[in-house]
């Protein structure tokens, strides 16, 4: 029996009401009191004071469904959107939280009788794993949430011990924290990374975490001590996007509900203008379900599109600004990305503004707001788009040019000791055949195209094996010129480095800075204005603005599959 993600959203809901809960709406993704947060990353942030004893409610249990949105600061998932399977920059996470009610027991309870009963989510149970809270000197091993999975019926062999960065949550460096369980869910050998049958927790692509219940117990000082709360809590987080995948029967958030008519639609808009700039990359790509899995760049192309219309249209509802700082910088830098990606797609025309409204349409039950703010939001990423292409004009397409040159070179130079055995003509041709690559669709040669030409001259196996050597390669992007890039088109740092990374590149950070630095000395030794330019990219702000905020102490091993 098929759920869509907002019959999944209203269950959550409805079943904590039936706990006793309070629905309470959705915060800002903009957070309200919080000067050190960059934007709300996590249910519990409206609830803050709340843990904390410095603000009663007139409730004692709550239920969200919270905007989140994990685009910088500590919890920065902005550079896996696109690539795994379950990261976005906006999602929503579904939450349930008591302030000094109920603690472990129930909360354990709650969660297995929601995910595993016939007549709420009705998991298999032999389908999921948990973890506890190994110990440390401080803060003991969680026995006692042990205990309570046993009770609720799980299994003993199903309980992972883990270390305090996976299973001890931390909001931030001072503040309240807890030791937690993390439920996660077996989606089997179709979503495993390397195919092979391996024990939990080791193929992070097959056993996903679904559900991260935190047992709020102590204050953390700034000395790093800790003092028990007032009084116990808990704070649970279920992303919608993961939880709706489990029960759809995919492997991948894109392939839900939540995503394939978003997909669907910057599909759309890139077929529009097909006509004009025909490619057939582009429509290799069938169906959305298609396009949600696919490692097709194109297809992870338009599901960076998809999400980031996700992120951009709730920022800009919540009064985020495109801007050179801060927040407004992350929402520019998010809105580039996705119009970069959508360009990518031979999209010349302005798109994401078409986007919002699709958002909306899918989104609006759930959040009405967006009801109001669509026309709004509509414009401000029109005149985003509008003011980008004026900068890409140029820009663009040097950096388009940078990104084939390297990649011809780098061809060109593994090639090297086979040129004299190809011949003038040939070697002639390859370098075409490299030229015409198009910049992002990383380094794996066309197969077909390498053996016509290597083919004539080599046997089937040295062609295989020189198509081998050419797709591992990782080719560098050099800092010096794509500073030439920055200083002469204006083009943003970030935006180079980012077609490095997409194109399968590493991008050399080190002579860009050189290069930018030993530019910044000639500028002061002339006297005749250092550029403005120069002076103070924005990149640079932002990478020493310190969003502190609520954090875990998890470190995220996201893959690229
Ligand atoms: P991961 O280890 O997969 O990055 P996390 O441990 O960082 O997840 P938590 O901080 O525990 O995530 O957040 C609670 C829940 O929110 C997670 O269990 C997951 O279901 C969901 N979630 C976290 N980050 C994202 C994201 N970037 N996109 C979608 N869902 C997310
Ligand atoms: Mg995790
Ligand atoms: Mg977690
Ligand atoms: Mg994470």
């Amino acid at each position: 029996d098929y759920r869509s993600g907002s019959q999944i959203r209203e269950d959550f809901l409805r079943f904590f009401e039936g706990k006793l809960h309070r629905r309470v709406h959705s915060s800002s993704l903009v957070p309200q009191n919080d000067p050190t947060l960059l934007f709300t990353n996590a249910g519990m942030n409206q609830f803050k004071d709340v843990f904390l004893g410095a603000e009663k409610r007139d409730y004692t249990r709550a239920t969200t469904s919270q905007k989140c949105v994990r685009a910088g600061g500590k919890h920065n998932d902005l550079e896996n959107v696109g690539f795994t399977r379950r990261h976005h920059t906006f999602f929503e996470m579904l939450g349930n939280f008591s302030f000094g009610d109920y603690f472990k027991k129930d909360a354990i309870a709650y969660a297995w009788e929601l995910l595993t009963s016939p007549e709420w989510f009705g998991i298999d149970p032999a389908k999921l794993y948990v973890t506890i809270f190994e110990g440390t000197p401080q803060v003991p091993r969680d026995d006692e949430a042990e205990q309570f999975w046993i009770a609720t019926g799980v299994p003993k062999d199903r309980i992972f011990d883990m270390p305090a960065k996976d299973n001890f949550w931390q909001m931030g460096d001072t503040g309240p924290c807890g030791p937690c369980s993390e439920i996660f869910y077996d989606l089997g050998l179709a979503a495993s990374e390397t195919g092979e049958d391996k024990p939990f927790p080791q193929d992070d692509q097959r056993y996903v975490e679904i559900w991260n219940l935190v047992f709020m117990q102590f204050d953390r000082a700034s000395d790093g001590a800790l003092t028990p709360l007032p009084k116990q809590s808990v704070d649970t987080g279920m992303g919608l996007e993961r939880i709706s995948a489990v029960l759809q029967g995919v492997i991948s958030n894109y392939q839900t509900d939540l995503f394939t008519p978003l997909i669907a639609k910057a599909a759309m808009l890139t077929a529009g203008v097909l006509e004009e700039t025909f490619d057939p990359k582009v429509l290799k790509i069938l169906s959305p379900i298609e396009m949600a899995i696919s490692d097709d760049p194109a297809a992870a192309s338009l599901r960076i599109i998809a999400d980031h219309a996700r992120a951009s249209t709730f920022l800009i509802s919540d009064g985020v600004q495109p801007s050179n700082e801060g927040r407004g910088y992350v929402l520019r830098k998010i809105l580039r990305r996705a119009i970069r990606h959508g360009r990518s797609l031979t999209l010349r025309g302005h798109f994401m503004h078409e986007m919002v409204f699709a958002v909306r349409d899918e989104m609006k039950a759930a959040y009405p707001e967006l009801v109001d703010t669509a026309e709004r939001v509509a414009k401000v990423v029109l005149a985003e788009e509008q003011q980008f292409a004026r900068v890409l004009e140029v820009g663009s397409e040097k950096l388009d040019g940078l990104i084939r040159e390297v990649r011809s070179d780098g061809w060109m130079s593994l090639l090297a000791p086979y040129l004299e055995k190809l011949g003038e003509i040939n070697k002639q041709r390859l370098e075409i055949a490299a030229q015409l690559q198009k910049p992002s669709y990383g380094t794996k040669f066309d197969f077909g195209m390498l053996s016509s030409i290597v083919g004539e001259v080599f046997s089937a196996d040295e062609t295989s094996a020189i198509a081998q050597q050419l797709s591992v390669a990782k080719f560098v992007v050099s800092g010096k010129k794509a500073f030439q890039l920055y200083e002469t088109y204006g083009l943003p740092l970030d935006f180079i480095a980012d077609a490095a990374h997409d194109a399968n590149m590493a991008f050399d950070f080190e002579g860009f800075e050189a290069a930018k630095e030993e530019e910044q000395q000639r500028a002061r030794a002339s006297w005749k204005g250092g550029s403005q330019k120069s002076a103070s990219p924005v990149y640079r702000e932002l990478a020493k603005t310190e969003f502190e905020g609520y954090s875990t102490l998890r470190v995220d091993g996201a893959k690229v599959i």
